[in-house]
């Protein structure tokens, strides 16, 4: 039945390659309740570890990937950035508690290893260099926005991979949208002191406070360090808008799930 199917969001640009399983999950086709239903792959909550694994396996077979090759840190809002080499991948991917790193910027060539991150409200955003064979995941909530983490990542294809910037295809995924994210001042001060010359990085919201554009401040980074703007694709879905579709914690007022995004190379 339908209702009961996992929903993803996957990238259009990213379709055209069938070695890459890749995509955003949303609330439909999973086995949580009340404020996690449905597909909840967020771990940290008092949701039913159990439903969580479900959840997990679920998605997995959505994508059509084991569930046991997720790769997934632990999550800081920061900048730093891991690269899954094969030494990790031979001692043995780890289960649910995934990379023990603090790291919101993943990358790796390995096939048959999946980099997921949990989000409800923050950027998922996605890399794929065809040409180098690498893919890369970034968390970017208005703190890895500022602190540059998508633009680490495209550092690290340059330095590390050899990746040259018309190959690296960028995906920014479903995330609270400039509509619904209003910023207190020393966040907006901040973010403008990170992108001066960001036009429509702000607005003006109806209570007096400003909202932030996240997918312009992250689209923004990566254009200025070099990245073609027809490289980059925008999934433009709010979370708060679409709270019945995904994760949202300022529609939620905190109490919530969090869907997963999820890249990688088939084996
Ligand atoms: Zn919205």
């Amino acid at each position: 039945m339908a209702e009961d199917s996992v929903w993803l969001h996957r990238f259009g640009h990213f379709s055209a390659f069938t070695e890459l399983a890749q995509g955003v999950s949303g609330r439909p086709g999973g086995v949580s309740e009340g404020q996690y239903w449905s597909l909840n792959i967020g771990l940290g909550s008092d949701d039913d570890p159990e439903a969580i694994s479900e959840n997990r396996r679920r998605l997995a077979g959505a994508l059509g990937i084991a569930a046991d090759r997720f790769v997934r840190p632990y999550q800081v809002h920061g900048a730093e950035a891991l690269v899954v080499g094969r030494e990790e991948v031979e001692a043995g991917l780890p289960g649910p508690a995934d990379v023990p790193r603090r790291v919101d910027v993943l990358l790796t060539a390995e096939p048959d290893v999946f980099l997921m991150m949990t989000f409800a409200d923050c950027v998922p955003v996605l890399f794929y260099d065809p040409a180098r064979r690498v893919v890369g995941l970034v968390h970017a909530g208005w703190r890895g926005t500022i602190a540059g983490a998508p633009r680490r990542a495209l550092d690290l294809l340059q330095k590390r991979f050899g990746s040259r910037l018309r190959d690296v295809l960028v995906g920014i995924g479903p995330s609270i949208g400039p509509d619904h994210y209003e910023v207190g001042p020393e966040v907006a001060a901040a973010a403008r002191a990170a992108f001066p010359a960001c036009e429509g990085l702000l607005r003006p919201g109806p209570r007096g406070r400003e909202h932030l554009d996240l997918w312009r401040a992250n689209t923004y980074q990566l254009v200025v360090a070099g990245l073609p703007p027809e490289n980059l694709e925008v999934a433009g879905l709010c979370t708060a808008c679409r709270n019945d579709l995904l994760f949202s914690y300022r529609a939620s007022q905190g109490r919530t799930g969090f869907h997963a995004a999820v890249i990688g190379l088939r084996a």
